[in-house]
């Protein structure tokens, strides 16, 4: 089946971040096989869809490598904490009080607003249990995705929420096995140790060893987010966080590691080194009052980051809008005006996410030959610049999820006219609000 689709500008995020006007572009399947200027296509032959969207601008989907679907029912829940109060009264007894049916609905939600906002690609935590729900909802809704279960074998601060080594380990496995490199290759399995406290050193060990069955998979772990975390690592292994991940050989390539606020120098070229990825998550890292990640440093040294709306209940948006804002002008008052610009950032929101799961050879840019993974943006709106120039920053400082109209994964549209293709937002609305008052009783939570 093929489509064409004729914006009126194409973003392309490739090497050289051509912006084009008056070109349109082929998609046979799932595949981008043509761009060229709008005139070399015969439309009145074309034995395919077309698509004229002569007001909207093209740009490749976005990748957040940093969510918690499991937490998406969780927001406005956990108000003005900082993290490990946040994780122990709240975070914690709610996830442990997760039925299937109330994870199914908390992943929609999830999935309903990252598409809604132009996400494609995610990589996601899950929590301990029903993990084989969030991939079949992934799956039905035709999101991209890395995901896997949350592994927590030791929990000092809620000990409900815990699983045995052996246990976690086995049904990781098991998970991966199910569905690493499914649904066509878009979903992928993403080993989730949760994060030093909650982990022996066995099981994060361990869990290293698993990824060597399944190429492609990646390591989705948590880092120095937070100064009582980091102290508490401290106390465990007489180390910095960073510096024990190298002394057990987690870091790599293929480990993303959630946060990266507090390091030291050594630390940062460990990561250097390694070539291990920082997922920013610049709205967490503020509401938690956690800190602010020294992401200019990270990209002098040219460390991969990438950015994430990490879990509902610390944000409380799923927006990369939100993300790409503030990753922008946190920086500013520290590194001045001219650091973390529109392009640099809005290169993090797509490509750079791209490159940080290795998925850049299919998603992150739109080139021949990548998968259709688009976004349509509708930048004719009155909170919009009134200049076609900057366009980058007119994005970055201005647009919101309100301006994103047709969104494709994989070649097939997930979200048209602004609304979702696979949900019923009123329905979704009530019926999460039922299952919530079902599961607050069960966590007992008032
Ligand atoms: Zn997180």
């Amino acid at each position: 089946m093929k489509k064409l689709i004729i914006p009126k500008n194409i973003l392309t995020v490739n090497e050289q971040n051509e912006v084009v006007k008056n070109y349109a572009i082929e998609i046979e399947n799932e595949t981008i096989v043509k761009i060229l200027p709008k005139d070399n296509f015969d439309l009145t032959n074309f034995d395919g869809e077309i698509f004229n969207f002569p007001n909207l601008t093209l740009m490749p989907g976005f990748v957040q490598t940093h969510i918690h679907l499991c937490q998406a029912m969780f927001r406005g829940l956990a108000e003005d904490m900082e993290l490990l109060d946040w994780l122990q009264t709240r975070i914690f007894p709610l996830e442990n009080s997760h039925s299937p049916n109330s994870l199914r609905l908390s992943t929609q939600i999830g999935i309903h607003e990252l598409q809604r906002g132009g996400t494609t690609t995610l990589l996601d935590m899950g929590t301990i249990n029903h993990e084989e729900v969030i991939f079949d909802e992934l799956k039905k809704a035709n999101m991209r995705a890395i995901a896997g279960k949350c592994m927590m074998d030791i929990n000092d601060l809620y000990p409900d929420f815990i699983e045995s080594t052996k246990d976690s380990l086995k049904q990781s496995y098991e998970l991966a096995k199910e569905f690493h490199n499914t649904n066509n290759g878009m979903l992928k399995y993403g080993f989730a140790p949760r994060f030093v406290l909650s982990c022996t050193e066995e099981l994060l060990t361990e869990t290293k060893e698993l990824m060597n069955d399944f190429s492609g998979s990646i390591y989705h772990t948590h880092s120095s987010e937070n100064k009582s975390e980091i102290e508490t690592v401290k106390l465990m292994h007489n180390m910095e966080n960073i510096e024990y991940f190298d002394s057990i050989n987690i870091l790599s390539d293929h480990t993303v590691l959630a946060h990266g606020i507090h390091v030291n120098e050594k630390e940062v070229e460990l990561l250097k080194e390694s070539k291990t990825r920082i997922s920013h998550c610049p709205s967490a890292n503020l509401k938690l009052g956690s800190g602010i990640a020294d992401i200019p440093r990270y990209l002098e040294k040219n460390i991969s980051v990438s950015l994430g709306a990490d879990g509902a209940p610390c944000n409380n948006n799923l927006s990369q809008f939100t993300e790409m804002r503030l990753a922008s002008l946190i920086q500013k008052p520290i590194h001045g005006p001219k650091s973390m610009d529109a392009l640099t950032v809005f290169r993090l929101a797509t490509i750079e996410g791209a490159k940080a799961l290795h998925l850049e050879n299919e998603i992150g840019s739109i080139e021949v030959g990548k998968k259709a993974d688009l976004v349509l943006l509708n930048l004719e709106k009155p909170n919009q610049t009134l200049i076609d120039e900057n366009i980058y920053s007119t994005i970055i400082y201005s647009a919101n999820q309100e301006n994103v109209e047709e969104v494709m994964i994989n070649g097939n549209w997930v979200v048209s006219k602004g609304k979702s293709n696979f949900y019923d937002e009123d329905k979704l609305y009530h019926d999460s609000k039922t299952e919530l008052d079902e599961l607050l009783k069960r966590a007992n939570i008032q």
